[in-house]
């Protein structure tokens, strides 16, 4: 694999037996890069989810080159037939439906196997839904947690749902619409519906919509209509402060508790401020 001073002063025009993986856009086709073009022009091939939405880019601006299909139902044997490519010498560029390839779309494999042969990536970076949405909510966006899809079997979905009903962190999930409003219901079971939402509809598209701005609001906006269109959630983390406040009463019995069972106040605070995520002083301040 080449160092990474020489990755760094790469021309722009694609070169041998590179993978480059295209960001695409999410719905508004001005979103593509210049940069996204020139590679879909010049490498030797393109291997696209579908073929028909990545010919809508293609004719949109002019571009025609070699499309082959790439996606989870025959990556098993597109992957190794690339990789050779590769070797040979041929630049391939990886193109998903809509987005950053690899987010919860193909790419993720290739470029697994590309690396682990010693072979150059590149990224081409374009939109993506989750960053899309995480900056449109204005939830704190330095720390965040990307769920993706949340799993449909029942006992894995609920731990998930579990984690992000005490995460501090903003969440980000993808959903499809069909099943929006039942992952809307959970959400309300495992959060409660005070906890401060958005729910992004159709990004960069015409009919692109937030809604908020917390869940009980969601759930009714939502409640009457037929959800169409693709959805992005961006959940905002609990204030470990605010739920401080909330359960301050129980929080002195327990101090009371663990100092009648023979704790010392320091000792007693200390393991309630540990277990609660609070300054041991906010529990010495609760007597
Ligand atoms: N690779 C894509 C990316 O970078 O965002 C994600 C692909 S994943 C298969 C598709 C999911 O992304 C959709 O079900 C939806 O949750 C989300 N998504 C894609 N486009 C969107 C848009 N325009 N508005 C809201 N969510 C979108």
């Amino acid at each position: 694999m080449n160092n990474k001073s020489t990755l760094s002063h790469r021309k722009e025009e694609p070169e041998n037996g590179i993978l480059y993986l295209v960001g695409t856009p999410i719905g508004n086709l001005n979103d593509i890069s210049q940069r996204a073009l020139n590679i879909l022009q010049n490498v030797s091939l393109v291997a696209c989810e579908d073929t028909r939405q990545t010919k809508k880019i293609m004719n949109k601006f002019n571009i025609s080159n070699k499309l082959i299909s790439f996606n989870k139902h025959n990556s098993l044997i597109k992957i190794p037939k690339m990789v050779r490519d590769l070797k040979h010498g041929k630049s391939i560029a990886i193109v998903s439906d809509a987005g950053m390839p690899g987010i919860c779309d193909p790419g993720e494999d290739i470029s697994n196997s590309a690396r682990s042969e010693g072979l150059d990536i590149v990224c081409i970076p374009g939109a993506c839904a989750a960053i899309t949405a995480l900056v449109s909510s204005g939830f704190p966006s330095s720390n965040f947690v990307f769920e993706g899809f949340l799993p449909r079997k029942k006992i894995d979905r609920s731990k998930i749902l579990l984690e992000i009903s005490k995460n501090e962190k903003t969440t980000i999930i993808y959903e499809s619409p069909k099943r929006l409003k039942k992952l809307l219901k959970e959400l309300y079971e495992f959060c409660g519906g005070d906890r401060e939402i958005m729910v992004a509809r159709e990004l960069t598209k015409k009919f692109e919509e937030q809604v908020g701005n917390n869940i009980n609001e969601v759930i009714e906006f939502f409640n009457a209509k037929n959800v169409i269109g693709e959805i992005t959630i961006v959940l905002k983390g609990i204030n470990k402060k605010s739920d401080f406040n909330i359960n301050k009463s129980s929080m002195k019995k327990d101090l009371n508790d663990l100092i009648n069972a023979g704790l010392s106040l320091s000792a007693a605070s200390k393991y309630l401020a540990k277990k609660n995520g609070v300054k041991k002083s906010e529990i010495y301040n609760l007597i």
